[in-house]
């Protein structure tokens, strides 16, 4: 089976699991797990921020964020397609009260006018907007990189309101990579950051968020109170350290691979895709004469996994445990299919 769903699906390596091992440990609720005081300081430098902490998924610390930034009754500014606004469970609405106020972007993409337009003036009986949060890689969207100057402009916007702004950064590493541009400078004018390290970087399991000291001590508190206090973490937070130290860079090949089945994709008959649109390692794919689920069901039995993401839509993903040989199988397999 190749399995193309997610960039979740990434095991550990041999190493990374030796490195899991080793690692030395403590009770981090009381803030001494040497392993997550490390790999909390590796990733609040390399984001060029103050403080980190460690939490267990991306949808953590997207919601850690929200709860900081916000109070009952007040509004997050965010595009229609994110990650907050589809796929967290309405955490934002259930846990803090906060409702949504989602913005329709160009695949993925805001102008600085579409969240000034949506900021409402703040009168007493409307949503109170408090933050704005965007999304890089935008996933839905297919792994798009947002445009720097973009997210300038709306963070003057954000400014100029007095709303906070945040990233959710679970691919950020997929855009620096992409871009050439380091991650501290993408990030540079959010107030928070969430970043997985559990997508293409292959850790098992977790997420880091990372903002201004004041607010990571609050969100540690926040963090506790959602379950979140783990004990001896460091075993997973040496796997984050693995994962950033030899993984990294080898997301440009993940890039490759991506661009390499979208030209494939593109040459078979019954789907739709622009290879020029494969930014990083997400492709969406359209298949404008059946129902996406049918072709899921009919790939699968093909032996290629992906994922239905709207009625003619489909995601790939490529990943570190897939290489340029399983996408050229994928293709003949998807060929095959699509022709019965
Ligand atoms: C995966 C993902 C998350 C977080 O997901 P978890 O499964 O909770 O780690 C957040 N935002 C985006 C854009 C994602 O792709």
């Amino acid at each position: 089976m190749i399995d193309l769903r997610s960039d979740t699906l990434t095991r550990p390596t041999d190493a990374m699991r030796r490195a899991m091992a080793a690692a030395e440990v403590g009770d981090d609720v009381f803030s001494e797990d040497p392993t997550a005081i490390r790999l909390q300081e590796v990733v609040a430098e390399r984001l060029g921020k103050e403080a980190a902490l460690f939490v267990s998924s991306g949808v953590m610390g997207n919601q850690l964020a929200v709860r900081l930034h916000t109070r009952p009754g007040d509004e997050v500014v965010c595009e229609a397609g994110c990650h907050i606004a589809n796929y967290e469970s309405a955490a934002s609405a259930a846990l803090w009260g906060v409702q949504l106020r989602t913005v329709e972007g160009s695949r993925g993409h805001l102008s600085a006018a579409d969240v000034e337009n949506a900021i409402r003036p703040g009168h007493y009986w409307e949503p109170q907007p408090r933050v704005v949060a965007l999304e890089n890689t935008h996933n839905k969207a297919g792994g798009v990189v947002l445009r720097h100057p973009d997210v300038l402009a709306i963070e003057r916007v954000a400014r100029a309101r007095g709303l906070a702004f945040h990233c959710d950064g679970a691919r950020i590493w997929n855009a620096s990579v992409a871009t050439g541009i380091p991650e501290r400078d993408l990030v540079a004018p959010f107030d928070t950051v969430s970043v997985c390290l559990s997508k293409g970087l292959g850790a098992p399991v977790g997420s880091v968020l990372v903002g201004p000291t004041e607010l990571i001590s609050e969100a540690r508190r926040y963090r506790k109170m959602l379950g979140g206090g783990m004990r001896q973490v460091g075993l997973l937070a040496a796997a984050g350290l693995h994962a950033l130290e030899h993984h990294r860079d080898d997301l440009a090949v993940d890039h490759e691979n991506a661009r390499r089945l979208a030209s494939g994709l593109a040459s078979i008959r019954g789907v739709s895709v622009d290879p020029d649109r494969v930014e990083t390692n997400i492709v969406m794919f359209d298949v404008p004469d059946r129902a996406a689920t049918e072709v899921v069901a009919r790939l699968k039995e093909a032996g290629v996994l992906v994922a239905a993401f709207a009625r003619h839509t489909l995601r790939a993903v490529t990943y570190r445990d897939l290489g340029r040989a399983d996408i050229d199988a994928a293709l003949i397999a998807v060929a095959r299919a699509l022709a019965a």
